[in-house]
């Protein structure tokens, strides 16, 4: 092969053995994931608000960012099910760029696998220690899921990861909502097909093994806007983007039917200002609709604690490098317009 193999790693239960969690994690942890599941299957009516930076770059304002997610929560916590997103690895468009977390714990230096296993694992970790949150990421690299499944509340398969198969099955064994996006180019039945294979029970090869998993039925559609054929964004939260998504729940057999609507990427044209006002729309098809309001389930909204992004060096706190974000000014007052709203 034409690669250098230049480190064996520490397989999930090493590093669990080197960082176990604690009793009061796993209750957080335990507790936290049946509210979520709860949302889905429509027996708490709250809505679920995957929030927070299109990349987890830094432990420190992650983390303060975190803290003040947690203080408006307890203002808003009959309403909303707030859910930090901790996204510790990120898909690229062309292979260029900072790959996240995982790859490069500190995003100026070289990167750092185990390094970045760790650094993983302790963010979302102390997500659950100092403020009972159990948070969400994206299953980019489906092998490396089990260095983090006695944390996550919430996993999502990206626009680029949702039609191939490993990541499917995979999902199929998660025991936690996966949320599984619209492809790049928009097609609905990409990510329906998404969804009813998270749904059945498969046996594949898994990190080495023979397994068995024994099928999601919490796997749902996640709306993330998509390219046309130029390459323009277009949007997928009108209202007649819904009710098409409401059809094709009918017209199959799925487990907890569900939508969340992601207000930034192809959605926001990657304007982060615009996402407060796709989540009022969404709410007001959702009041006008019945079928739209029993299958929204909540948003996922990118915001941090700076408004907007910045490159990889320039060095500002709590700014993204990603993705532009809400920063927490904003992000605050839109929580608050939202529990008003419901
Ligand atoms: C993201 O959530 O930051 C992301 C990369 O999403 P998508 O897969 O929708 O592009
Ligand atoms: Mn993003």
């Amino acid at each position: 092969m034409n690669m250098d193999f230049e480190r064996k790693l520490a397989i999930p239960m090493e590093v669990k053995e080197m960082f176990p969690i604690t009793m009061k994690v796993s209750e957080t942890v335990d507790k936290r994931r049946a509210e979520i599941i709860s949302v889905f299957e429509g027996k708490d009516d709250r809505l679920l608000l995957i929030i927070g930076p299109c990349s987890a770059d830094n432990e420190d304002s992650v983390l303060d960012y975190i803290g003040r997610l947690k203080r408006v929560s307890e203002k808003v916590s009959d309403k909303i099910l707030i859910v930090p997103r901790i996204y510790t690895n990120k898909p690229r468009t062309t292979g260029a760029g900072y790959k996240g977390l995982l790859h490069q714990p500190n995003p100026n230096a070289k990167p750092d696998m185990f390094e970045g296993i760790i650094a993983t694992r302790r963010l979302h970790m102390r997500a659950a220690e100092e403020f009972e949150f159990s948070s969400a990421d994206e299953m980019l690299y489906p092998e490396n899921h089990k260095y983090l499944d006695d944390l996550l509340g919430y996993v999502a398969v990206g626009a680029r990861s949702v039609e191939d198969q490993q990541h499917r099955l995979t999902a199929s064994g998660i025991e936690v909502p996966v949320g599984m996006k619209n492809p790049t180019s928009g097609v609905y039945s990409v990510m329906m097909n998404a969804i009813s294979a998270a749904q059945s029970p498969h046996t594949f090869i898994y990190r080495g093994w023979q397994a068995h998993s024994h099928g999601n039925p919490y796997a749902h559609a996640i709306l993330r806007g998509y390219s046309s054929k130029s390459g323009d964004s277009k949007v997928n939260y009108h209202y007649e983007d819904l009710i098409q998504l409401c059809e094709f729940y009918q017209k199959g057999e799925y487990k907890n039917p569900a939508v969340i609507v992601d207000t930034n990427h192809a959605n926001s044209g990657k304007n982060p200002f615009e996402q407060p006002r796709i989540i009022k729309e969404v709410l007001h098809s959702a009041r006008h609709n019945d079928d739209i309001k029993k299958l929204l389930k909540g948003f996922m909204v990118e915001s941090y604690i700076e408004d907007g992004a910045q490159k990889i060096g320039e060095g500002v706190y709590g700014k993204s490098i990603t993705d532009p974000c809400l920063g927490w000014e904003k992000t605050e007052k839109l929580i608050l317009e939202i529990a008003d709203l419901l």
